[in-house]
C-alpha cells in the first residue's frame, strides 16, 4: 500500500498588515490501512453559505478570499474521493478554521485529545471564541485520547492506535488547551505537522513575540528540532500560500 500524504489548503486567510502575509491552512490526506484519513478540515460548506458571527468578524479583521472551493469536501471530490471514503478525521484542535468541515463528513469518526474536546464544549482558552458549537451539531462519533507517558523523539506523544502508517498526537498546548501536532511515518520518512504550535518554518520575518503570544513557546525548540532532523518534513498549519504550489497561490490571491 502506498502511504502517501497529500497536502491541501483548506482555508486561505491573509493579514491586512502586511498584505504580503497570505497564508493557507494545511489539511492532510493520509492513505492508511483504514482508508484515507483527513487531518483537519478547514472551513465547511455551511461556513460559506451561512457564516457564523465569528467568521464574519474574522473577515473584517483579516482578508479572506472566502472561496467555497476550498472546503475540504469539494477538494477531496475533485481528487476523486467520495465523502464516505473518509471514515476517520484527526484534529490538531477544534478552532473553526480547523474543524469547520466536520459536518461535511458525517460518516467519519473524529479523533481528538479529550482536553481539546472539553475546552471546545466548555469554551475554554484565551481564543475560545474560535470554538463554534455548530461544527459538531451533527453529533459525530468521537474517539478521545489522553497522555500515556509515551514519547516520539523527545516529545511527549500519544499513539493513535490501529493505523498504519504510524500516526501520533504530539501535545503542545497553549494556542488551545488540547492543541497537538501530528507525526506520521510515511515511506519517505516522518512528516511532523506542528499545527498551530508553529509558524511557517521557511519564514524568518514573523516577529518572535507574536509567535510566542498566539502560538506559544514551542517555536525555538521546533526550529532546533528541524535543524537536527533535516530528514523530517515539518509543516505548520498556516503555511504561506506559496507552500501550496503556484496554482493555489494564484487562485486564492486577492487583487
Ligand atoms: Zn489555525
Amino acid at each position: 500500500m502506498s502511504m502517501a500524504i497529500s497536502i491541501l489548503n483548506g482555508f486561505t486567510c491573509n493579514a491586512r498588515i502586511p498584505r504580503t502575509w497570505q497564508t493557507g491552512t494545511v489539511c492532510l490526506i493520509v492513505e492508511s490501512n483504514r482508508g484515507p484519513v483527513l487531518v483537519d478540515t478547514g472551513l465547511g460548506r455551511e461556513d460559506y453559505s451561512n457564516p457564523t458571527w465569528f467568521t464574519k468578524l474574522f473577515r473584517i479583521i483579516t482578508i479572506m478570499p472566502f472561496n467555497p472551493r476550498q472546503a475540504a469536501i469539494n477538494q477531496v471530490q475533485e481528487l476523486g474521493y467520495r465523502p464516505e471514503d473518509f471514515k476517520h478525521i484527526i484534529l490538531t484542535h477544534m478552532h473553526f478554521d480547523h474543524c469547520g468541515g466536520l459536518p461535511d463528513f458525517p460518516h467519519a469518526k473524529i479523533h481528538v485529545v479529550r482536553k481539546e474536546y472539553e475546552a471546545f464544549i466548555h469554551q475554554r482558552g484565551f481564543l475560545r471564541a474560535a470554538y463554534v458549537q455548530r461544527h459538531i451539531a451533527h453529533k459525530p462519533d468521537f474517539v478521545f485520547y489522553e497522555e500515556t507517558g509515551d514519547t516520539w523523539f523527545e516529545f511527549s506523544a500519544i499513539r493513535i492506535t490501529g493505523f498504519e502508517p504510524e500516526i501520533w498526537f504530539i501535545p503542545m498546548p497553549y494556542h488551545t488547551p488540547g492543541l497537538c501536532g501530528i507525526a506520521i511515518k510515511t515511506e519517505a520518512g516522518w512528516h511532523f505537522h506542528c499545527g498551530d504550535a508553529a509558524a511557517d518554518f521557511r519564514r524568518h520575518d514573523i516577529p518572535e513575540w507574536s509567535i510566542r503570544l498566539i502560538l506559544g513557546p514551542y517555536m525555538p525548540r521546533l526550529r532546533e528540532f528541524a535543524t537536527d532532523h533535516p530528514e523530517i518534513r515539518m509543516t505548520a498549519s498556516h503555511m504561506f500560500l506559496d507552500y501550496f504550489g503556484p496554482s493555489a497561490a494564484a487562485n486564492e490571491r486577492q487583487p
